[in-house]
C-alpha cells in the first residue's frame, strides 16, 4: 500500500486524475471502475479538463460503475447514471455503450439479481477492471457495502445504513426521500481490479480513513479490505489524513527520519504535551515511554534545537502582518497581556491599527469584577463617565449589571436603557450583538446579518429580514423561533435541516448550502451565488433569492 498526502483538494484530484490519465495512455482500451459522491467531483473535472486540453483520449474506454440507488428512474436529478453524465461521460469522448451503470429501475428481487449476474459477467467479458477509483463513506463504505458487507461479495441488492442516507438527504430533499436500497459492486468485485485508487478528503472523513487504514481488516469497516491488495494507492488530503499515526505520533513510524527538524520539533512538543512536562525536562524514559527511543541518542541537542525553533517562531516579527487591521480575540481579559502581550506589541510597532476583543460579562470565565478592572486599565474614560452618572445608592457592579439585563433580559419592544444610549451617544458606539437567539436579536439589533459556513449569506434591516427572509438559511433558523402566540405562527412547520454542517477547510462546490438546502438545483451545486442586493436594504447570497417565496416570523 502507498499512500500519499496532499495539502488540498485540488492538488489531490490533479494527482489521481494523473495516475488514471497514465493508466489510459499506456492501455487505450482501459477498463475504469467508477465511483460517485463529491470525493471524485475534482478528479472528473481534470479528467475533462485533460482531455479537453491535452486530447487524453477515451474512445477505447470503458467505465463500470460502482453504485446505484434502487428504486430510481435512470434520469431522476439523484441517480448515478445522471451524475456520471453530467460529471463526466458528456464532456469527454467516451463511447456510451461502454459505460456500465447498475439500473435501478424498480423491478422484482429475482429481476434485479439476474441483472447483477449479468452486470458480473459483462465485467469479466471487458477482462475486468484495470483500474478502481473509491472514496470512501463516513461508515467506511465503499460502493454501496456498508458495514458487515462479506469479504466475498459480488455485486448485489443491498440495505443503506442510516448514516449513509444522512448524508444522501440533502441531494434528495430530506432523509425520508433517499431510496433504502441500492446496488452495489462487491467487495470481491472490487478487489479483482488490478489496481485499486482510494482516494479521501476533509477531516470529517479523518477518524474513518484511519481505522480503515491503520485499524483491524473487518468487515465491520469494509473500506479496511482493500488493504489486502496489492496494488493499492491511498490519496488523502492532508485533513482526512490528519487522524493517521505519521500525523499524530510521527516517531511510531517505522521509516522515520529523526533527522528531520521538523520531525523532531513535532514528536518533543506532542510528548511534552502528552506528558505534561516543559520541554527542557523530557528524558530517555519519557521518549522510551511513547515508543521515541530512537530519538534519544542526541536528545539534549534536539531538545535545544527544537527550544531554538520555537523561540524564534516567537520572536520572529517578519511572519507578522504589516500596516493592516489586526482584531486579536481574547477569551479571556487578561489573555492579551499575559500571553499575548509582546505580540500585540510587536503588531502596534508594524504599523497595525490592532484591536482586541475581549470575553465580556456572562462569559463563564469572567466575572463582573474582571470587566471593571479591565475597563478601568484599558478604557478610564468610560469607567470615570459611569461614575459620573451613577444613580444614588448604585454602584459599578450594579451599572454593569444593568447593562446585562437591558440587553438579555429586556421585554419585547421596550425601548434601549438609558445607559446603553446615553453610552453609544457619548462614546459614538456601535453595538455588536452575535449571538444565537434570534428572538433576542430580533429585539436589540437594528439589522442583522446571517452567516452559513464562514460567509454572510444574507444581510438586512431587522424587521424586514424576520418578516420576509430571502435566504433559505435564514428561513430554516427563523423556522425555529418560538412563537406563543398563535396569531404570529409562521406558515409550515420548523425546517430541520439534512446532513451536519458544511466542513470550512472543504466546502462544498457551488452554493455551500446546496447539499442541506431543500430548493437546491444543478445550478446551486456548481455556481457559487454572490451576494447581491435585493432592495429594501436587504442582501442575499442565493441564486434564487428573488424567486423564492421564503416563510419569515411574520403574521401568517
Ligand atoms: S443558491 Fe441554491 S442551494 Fe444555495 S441557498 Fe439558494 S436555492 Fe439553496
Amino acid at each position: 500500500m502507498k499512500t500519499l498526502i496532499y495539502q488540498n483538494y485540488a492538488e489531490l484530484s490533479r494527482a489521481v486524475a494523473a495516475r488514471i490519465a497514465v493508466v489510459i495512455r499506456e492501455k487505450p482500451n482501459a477498463v475504469l471502475g467508477l465511483a460517485t459522491g463529491s470525493t471524485p467531483l475534482g478528479v472528473y473535472e481534470e479528467l475533462i479538463r485533460l482531455h479537453q486540453e491535452q486530447g487524453l483520449d477515451f474512445s477505447g474506454v470503458s467505465a463500470f460503475n460502482l453504485d446505484e440507488y434502487f428504486p430510481i428512474e435512470a434520469n431522476a436529478p439523484q441517480s448515478y447514471e445522471q451524475f456520471m453524465r453530467e460529471k463526466l461521460f458528456d464532456h469527454i469522448n467516451i463511447d456510451p455503450s461502454n459505460c456500465f451503470i447498475p439500473s435501478g429501475l424498480a423491478r422484482s428481487t429475482s429481476e434485479v439479481d439476474a441483472d447483477c449476474t449479468a452486470y458480473e459477467a459483462q465485467i469479466v467479458a471487458k477482462r475486468g477492471l484495470d483500474l478502481q477509483l473509491l472514496g470512501i463513506g463516513r461508515t467506511g463504505h465503499i460502493g454501496f457495502n456498508e458495514p458487515g458487507s462479506p469479504r466475498d461479495g459480488r455485486t448485489r441488492l443491498v440495505i443503506l445504513d442510516h448514516l449513509t442516507r444522512v448524508d444522501a438527504a440533502g441531494d434528495f430533499f430530506g432523509i425520508e426521500n433517499v431510496p433504502v436500497r441500492a446496488i452495489t459492486m462487491g467487495i470481491s468485485t472490487i478487489m479483482e481490479a488490478r489496481e485499486i485508487l482510494l482516494v479521501a478528503s476533509g477531516a470529517p472523513k479523518s477518524a474513518i480513513v484511519a481505522e480503515a487504514l491503520e485499524g483491524k481488516i473487518t468487515s465491520k469497516v469494509p473500506a479496511s479490505f482493500v488493504r489486502e491488495h496489492e496494488k493499492l494507492t491511498v490519496f488523502l488530503e492532508e485533513s482526512a489524513a490528519s487522524r493517521l499515526t505519521s500525523r499524530l505520533q510521527p516517531w511510531l513510524v517505522p521509516d522515520a527520519d529523526f533527522n528531520s527538524p521538523a520531525l523532531r520539533e513535532r514528536t518533543l512538543v506532542s510528548i511534552a504535551l502528552e506528558q505534561n512536562k516543559p520541554l527542557a525536562e523530557i528524558n530517555h524514559l519519557d521518549l522510551a515511554s511513547v515508543g521515541a527511543a530512537r530519538l534519544g541518542t542526541d536528545l539534549a541537542e534536539a531538545k535545544d534545537k527544537v527550544a531554538r525553533t520555537l523561540k524564534s517562531k516567537m520572536d520572529d516579527e517578519a511572519h507578522l502582518p504589516q500596516g493592516k487591521t489586526v482584531l486579536c480575540l481574547s477569551p479571556h481579559p487578561d489573555d492579551d497581556v499575559i500571553c499575548c502581550g509582546g505580540t500585540l506589541l510587536k503588531l502596534s510597532a508594524r504599523d497595525n491599527r490592532t484591536f482586541v476583543a475581549f470575553g465580556v460579562n456572562g462569559a463563564n470565565a469572567v466575572r463582573d469584577k474582571d470587566v471593571l478592572a479591565l475597563l478601568r486599565a484599558r478604557h478610564p474614560r468610560l469607567i470615570s463617565y459611569l461614575e459620573e452618572h451613577l444613580e444614588p445608592g448604585k454602584s459599578m457592579e450594579d451599572a454593569v449589571n444593568e447593562i446585562r439585563t437591558s440587553i438579555f433580559e429586556r421585554e419585547p419592544g421596550a425601548p434601549d436603557s438609558k445607559l446603553l444610549r446615553e453610552l453609544k451617544r457619548e462614546f459614538n458606539l456601535t453595538y455588536l450583538f452575535v449571538g444565537h437567539d434570534l428572538a433576542v436579536i430580533q429585539h436589540i439589533c437594528d439589522r442583522v446579518a446571517v452567516m452559513y459556513a464562514g460567509k454572510l449569506v444574507e444581510i438586512g434591516p431587522t424587521q424586514t429580514l424576520f418578516d420576509a427572509p430571502r435566504h433559505p438559511y435564514t428561513e430554516a433558523l427563523l423556522s425555529a423561533v418560538p412563537r406563543p402566540d398563535p396569531r404570529l405562527r409562521r406558515k409550515g412547520d420548523r425546517i430541520r435541516l439534512p446532513g451536519e454542517v458544511a466542513d470550512v477547510t472543504n466546502l462544498p462546490p457551488g452554493c455551500a448550502f446546496h447539499p442541506r438546502c431543500r430548493y437546491a438545483t444543478d445550478l446551486c451545486r456548481v455556481e457559487t451565488p454572490p451576494l447581491r442586493p435585493l432592495g429594501n436594504g436587504q442582501s442575499a447570497a442565493c441564486h434564487y433569492a428573488d424567486k423564492l417565496e421564503l416563510a419569515g416570523t411574520g403574521v401568517p
